[in-house]
């Protein structure tokens, strides 16, 4: 059973643009989706769409609640890792839980440490992210997702705004994230090598002139 389900979705914005048209997708559990194609193809709106913050004008997205009972729907990963200068890396990794209060930030610390580990910044976390990196910024952005433990993990063109190295060496790092948790990830990315070498699925998006593209649904075999 998938764990989401786009059904014929369609986005036509006001104006006029068809911005997704007739979109059709079942991501399993456990599954590393990629979503790739040019600007303008509709990947963007199709993220807003997936977060609930634009309405569909047509199909329906399921959601599959069979969730553990901890755990968030999704977490996400930004372009920009949009972390708060004068708090700590740790700190950072926190703000979901401390949104919640006190309690839970104390409750959740222990699960901060370790995906800190798990990502190589235990000796970070008490720094600030201007001490970092662009990678390690962006790590601190992972780690912060994946703090409630989502049953998806969103990403949004996470190494766009990343130098080529650091952006393959992320690339890497993500994969072996993957492979010791086997997390449902959709990736949102214009790069057909990214994602070609993280993905289970690679769904691409093709615009054409004057309408909206097909798309194509390729299944990668995984070493
Ligand atoms: P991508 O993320 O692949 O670059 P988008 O989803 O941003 O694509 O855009 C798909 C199409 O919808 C484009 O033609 C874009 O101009 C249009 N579009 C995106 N957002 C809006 C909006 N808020 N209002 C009207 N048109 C939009
Ligand atoms: P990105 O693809 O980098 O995520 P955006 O989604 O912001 O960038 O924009 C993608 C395209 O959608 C751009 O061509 C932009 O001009 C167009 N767009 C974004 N918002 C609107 C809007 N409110 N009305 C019309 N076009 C929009």
């Amino acid at each position: 059973e998938p764990v989401m389900s786009f059904d014929h979705v369609s986005k036509h914005y006001r104006g006029g643009t068809v911005a997704v048209e007739d979109f059709h997708l079942d991501i399993a559990d456990g599954e590393f989706v990629s979503i790739v194609g040019p600007s303008g193809c509709g990947k963007s709106t199709l993220l807003k769409l997936i977060m609930g913050l634009e309405p569909l004008t047509g199909g329906r997205i399921e959601y599959r609640a069979q969730a553990r009972k901890e755990s968030a729907m999704t977490g996400m990963v930004f372009q920009q890792p949009l972390l708060l200068p004068w708090n700590t890396v740790l700190d950072n990794v926190l703000v979901p839980s401390t949104l919640q209060g006190r309690a839970q930030r104390r409750r959740d610390e222990g699960r901060a440490r370790e995906l800190l580990d798990m990502l190589g910044l235990t000796d970070f976390a008490g720094s600030h992210p201007y001490e970092l990196s662009g990678g390690m910024q962006q790590r601190v952005g992972i780690a912060r997702a994946l703090l409630h433990d989502p049953r998806i993990l969103l990403m949004d063109e996470p190494f766009g705004a990343l130098d080529a190295m650091t952006r393959d060496q992320l690339t890497l790092d993500l994969l072996e994230i993957w492979e010791r948790d086997r997390k449902t990830v959709v990736f949102i990315t214009h790069s057909i090598s990214e994602a070609v070498l993280l993905s289970d699925r690679v769904v691409v998006m093709t615009p054409r002139p004057g309408r909206v593209g097909d798309v194509v649904d390729i299944t990668l075999p995984r070493p």
